[in-house]
């Protein structure tokens, strides 16, 4: 690689220096040559690429899963200034397997186990390449037709997927993290409404917010962005099970309205990151009922095994919530970013987020969806398109039956690991992950948690698969998360023998 692209005149800036000029000429050259890729050169690349993103899935398995690499170290590689003149296409996918792969985790890996799946199957891949080779924006219905109604479609489709009633419409964000802001604002913004038509003249209360110790941290930071001060924000511990504990939480709402502030926003956790508990939105609901607070669903993980209707009592109660955020990106298989926002009341989400400048008015406006007027972002990408191949791809049956393969390998992996000396499995299996710990005989509190953090460092340094850690309870623990498209049980069965072989070696 040309690790000093030629214009890179650093020694002098100076439009007379004489390497200035002639960087300048360059430029001017290059101006002169075609300087768009020309759709012969697309099909060209583009079969090549698709060539190579097909070979890179089959032989995944063959690469270490995390590539070591210390940090600095592919930034040091790559050229500190841009290339002043045309480079070929064959150069920079030459670099890009030279450079950025060996620099990357490999998230599709069979031995992936880290945080979450987030699966990227390949016909996601496809809608999700149409989309970007369309390059249309959505930012109006007007401004393209078909990428306002495929949403609705694809999040209807999902809805019923899901075991929600008609009473619910969806749009897809880019994250869950903005699907639970955009929620917040409307929560905060209702809240605000009524606390002024209840006391005209008044100063409004502080407005509380509501959620528990094991919330992802998008909430809190959400609630920071939707303007919540710390004093605002009341973290409610857990029981056992993980699930918010609603008698300390009625307990704190009542000494907050003691002290004169009013219950606001309430977030509810399905799947909750570190060990996917699920809180219990039935007790939930009744809490934000009699306080009229908004209740929203974090559900980004579990909101993909709802396509189960087995799965569905964990969630029960879950029509009396406001509004829901779940990532199709995860587990289900759509490519990030496709994260499905539901929310019941849509007239006044559209009164909380619409503008209406007179550049973007339409003819249609008022007989049709316009989906800025449901998020932050004014340009949409074409998002539905990935979520349309995958779920037309695989049918809803074909995606309930990997879902239903990853929860069974989860249960089948946990009953080893509770059968086996030294190792525990940390609280329920509620759906693909399980929390272990290696308890060696002796090692306790901060040597344990020494110990923890030592064998899944060792073991992702190898190579051969990647967990995460996370604290809970005060203590380290590790995270198995089972459920990316290429894990079948013989990849359990070896990240097993390898969980048992560095933490052997770590504690000897
Ligand atoms: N909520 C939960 C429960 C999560 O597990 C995650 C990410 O793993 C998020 C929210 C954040 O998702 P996103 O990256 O789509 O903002």
């Amino acid at each position: 690689m040309n690790t000093k692209p030629i214009g890179d005149n650093s020694e002098s800036l100076s439009p007379f220096n004489e390497s200035a000029c002639l960087y300048v000429d360059e430029i001017r050259d290059a101006d002169n040559e075609a300087s768009v890729l020309t759709p012969d050169d697309f099909r060209k690349h583009g079969y090549a690429i698709i060539d190579w993103i097909a070979t890179y899935r089959e032989t995944l398995e063959e690469r270490p899963v995390l590539q070591a690499t210390t940090p600095g170290t592919i930034r040091a590689s790559l050229p500190s200034s841009p290339p002043s003149r045309q480079e070929p296409i064959e150069d920079i996918l030459a670099d890009f397997e030279s450079t950025i792969v060996p620099g990357l985790l490999h998230w599709q890996h069979p031995s992936f186990f880290g945080f979450f799946p987030s699966n990227v199957e390949l016909s996601s891949v496809l809608g999700d390449l149409l989309s970007t080779g369309l390059g249309v924006i959505g930012i109006s219905w007007e401004s393209g037709p078909a990428l306002t109604e495929l949403e609705e479609t694809c999040m209807d489709w999902l809805r019923q997927m899901l075991g929600l009633s008609p009473a619910w419409r969806g749009v897809i964000q880019d994250s869950a993290s903005s699907g639970t802001l955009v929620a917040i604002v409307c929560a905060r913004e209702r809240h605000a409404g009524r606390n002024l038509a209840a006391e005209p003249g008044q100063a409004s209360k502080p407005a509380m917010f509501y959620t528990s110790t094991l919330a992802h941290s998008s909430v809190t930071k959400a609630a920071a962005v939707a303007g919540f001060r710390r004093d605002q924000i009341r973290i409610v511990p857990t029981r056992a099970n993980g699930a918010l504990d609603t008698d300390i939480l009625r307990t704190m709402i009542e000494d907050d309205i003691a002290s004169g502030a009013s219950p606001a926003v309430l977030v509810a956790t399905a799947g909750a990151t570190a060990t996917t508990a699920m809180d219990n939105f039935c007790e939930l609901a009744d809490i934000a009922e009699a306080w009229g607070m908004w209740l929203h669903v974090d559900a980004a993980m579990a909101g993909a095994a709802m396509i189960l209707p087995e799965c569905r009592p964990a969630w029960e109660g879950i029509e009396r919530t406001d509004s829901i955020v779940f990532n199709p990106h995860k587990w289900l298989g759509a490519a990030t970013d496709c994260s499905a926002m539901y929310v019941r009341d849509t007239d006044h989400l559209v009164r909380v987020m619409g503008t209406n400048p007179s550049y973007l008015r339409t003819s249609t406006d008022g007989a049709v969806t316009q989906f800025r007027d449901w998020g932050v972002p004014l340009g949409r990408r074409f998002r539905a398109l990935k979520l349309w191949f995958l779920i037309r791809t695989q049918g809803v049956d074909g995606l309930a039956r990997r879902l239903r393969r990853d929860i069974d390998h989860a249960h089948r992996f946990a009953q080893i690991v509770r059968t086996t000396p030294d190792w525990r499995v940390v609280g329920d299996v509620p759906l693909q992950t399980v929390c272990v710990r290696h308890e060696p005989h002796g090692l306790r509190g901060k040597a344990l948690d020494a110990h923890t953090r030592a064998w899944v460092a060792a073991l992702n340094a190898s190579g051969k698969a990647y967990l995460t850690a996370a604290l809970v309870d005060g203590a380290w623990l590790v995270r198995v998360s089972i459920g990316a498209l290429m894990t079948e049980w013989p990849h359990i069965e070896r990240l097993w023998q390898d969980m048992q072989k560095y933490a052997e070696q770590t504690s000897g």
